[in-house]
């Protein structure tokens, strides 16, 4: 048995664990040490199928010592006109980088890779490698990180629900891609991952008649043009005051979804049916227009089981035929896991702190670690958001996370350092300040800004009521 010491031991490697390190390494002295049970760091991309991409643009996502692609504004296809997406295997290949040219010639940065984290025993945690079985035991100075709280679930990982009988074929969106004639395609799931898959499908030329997707709610999206930063970031100012508007007028929550939907900024693909689900995925229009070419949308529910000839749902059956391929997009993506307080007393919880966008909550969380504050003080600052997935989550989240986000800006340390960080979705708007457009949308935003709060208290208010 191996004993170290370190001053932060982060669990999980994923994009929370890198940012959170990452800008430990830029700001303090510390050790860290960062163990995870996957073989590189990435988190769920190492396990991600070939095809999937960023909801949001790189140029936020990953960590704020290293870019991530090149800012460039894609010109074709349905991302054409806004900035690049990263893809699985350049997000893989992204945050090995971050390890071998960053964090471990720093040598303040252990990674222990296809290691598990144990818990704690006599004041030390235990961490074991699935390879060798050693043990390591480490003394932590200053606190544990538990950066696998909202750990998202998805297809390679996790369990299919759904029975199917002998020589009906279920695949992962992972194993579509080794698919070889198929006679038509069942895409099982209302979330992002199931509208990827069934993009994907028509790029490869399956005529949308040729899908079947079971689709058993609608969700809000987010139109992409209104999460696009630097030279395009006026949209996502005039997204934020719109929501500030909206929120201030609101007479229900649904009420609120419906009005962003009408000023073009939330979408869903089919306007008659009432949507709950905002997990807050993005889409761009052609990709949209693209998906509602999809008719046969069954909506009974989940499905129970596959035969040959018929899906069994909570609704009824539906007919089927031998020969399809099943498409099990039905992970739940996003962890729901219960808020509790990040900072504790030797511990970091790294739930989400900012309203969206995984490794800029975890890089916030990071720098405030390195404020000389009490906990109190830090866990007003970054308090933990419920992702609850719908649009009463959404409006209860905005509730906790429009005042901390105030807070966090009067704080001179915090905002001078905001103003620089690659991770910040916003960091390009003080060079905006001269367009008109922006001047108007802040004005909108500070004039609805209190009467938003109260509002929302009332909504949410009435809501748990
Ligand atoms: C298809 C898809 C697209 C997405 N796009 C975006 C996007 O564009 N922008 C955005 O902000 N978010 C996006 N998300 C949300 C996504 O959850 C976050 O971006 C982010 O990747 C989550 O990182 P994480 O570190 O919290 O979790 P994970 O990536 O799940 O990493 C957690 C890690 O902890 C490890 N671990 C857990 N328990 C232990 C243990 N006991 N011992 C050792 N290791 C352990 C796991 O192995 C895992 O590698 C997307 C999610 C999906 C599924």
């Amino acid at each position: 048995m191996k004993s170290i010491e370190t001053d932060y031991l982060v669990i999980g490697a994923g994009a929370t664990g890198m940012a959170f390190a990452d800008t430990l390494l830029s700001e303090t002295d510390h050790e860290i040490v960062i163990v995870d049970r996957r073989h590189q760091p990435g988190g769920h991309w190492v396990d991600a199928y070939p095809f999937v991409e960023l909801h949001q643009p790189s140029a936020y996502y990953g960590v704020n010592s290293l870019p991530l692609g090149q800012d460039r504004i894609d010109l074709a296809g349905i991302n054409a006109g806004f900035y690049e997406r990263a893809g699985a295997a350049e997000i893989q290949h992204y945050y090995q980088r971050v390890l071998e040219e960053t964090f471990l010639p720093s040598g303040r940065i252990q990674y222990h890779a296809s290691s598990d984290y144990l818990g704690c025993e006599d004041d030390h945690h235990i961490i074991r490698s699935n390879i060798s079985g050693g043990i390591t035991r480490v003394a932590v100075r200053r606190a544990l990180v538990d950066a696998s709280v909202v750990q998202s679930s998805i297809p390679a990982c996790h369990t299919r629900t759904c029975e199917a009988e002998k020589g009906v074929t279920v695949v992962t969106p992972n194993q579509l891609v080794d698919i070889a004639n198929a006679k038509g395609f069942t895409v099982l799931g209302g979330g992002k991952t199931a509208m990827a898959v069934c993009f994907w499908l028509m790029q490869q030329g399956v005529a949308p008649d040729d899908i079947c997707w079971v689709r058993p709610r609608e969700s809000w999206m987010t139109e992409r043009s209104y999460t696009q930063p630097l030279s395009l970031v006026a949209n996502m100012v005039k997204m934020q005051a719109a929501s500030t508007q909206f929120a201030a007028e609101a007479t229900s929550v649904p009420d609120y979804s419906v009005r962003m939907e009408a000023a073009g900024m939330s979408v869903r693909l089919d306007r008659d049916r009432d949507a709950i689900i905002n997990r807050g995925a993005t889409i761009s229009l052609p990709e949209l227009s693209a998906l509602r070419e999809i008719e046969n949308v069954v909506r009974k529910g989940h499905v129970r089981a596959i035969s040959q000839s018929a899906m069994i749902m909570d609704e009824g059956d539906v007919g089927s035929n031998p020969g399809r391929v099943y498409v099990d997009c039905t992970a739940a993506g996003l962890n729901s896991a219960a808020a509790a307080p990040i900072f504790e007393d030797g511990k970091i919880s790294m739930h989400f702190t900012t309203m969206g966008v995984a490794p800029w909550s975890a890089a916030v969380i990071g720098f405030v670690e390195t404020l000389d504050m009490t906990l109190e003080e830090k866990n007003r600052l970054c308090p933990a958001l419920h992702r609850t997935g719908d649009i009463y989550g959404t409006m209860n989240i905005m509730r906790v996370g429009m005042p901390a986000e105030m807070a966090r800006r009067q704080v001179s340390e915090i905002a001078a350092w905001s103003a620089k960080a690659r991770l910040n979705p916003g960091r390009a708007i003080p060079d905006h300040m001269d367009d008109p457009e922006v001047q108007s949308s802040l004005g909108t935003m500070m004039q609805n800004y209190q009467p938003a709060l109260e509002n929302i208290e009332r909504l949410c208010a009435e809501h748990s009521g």
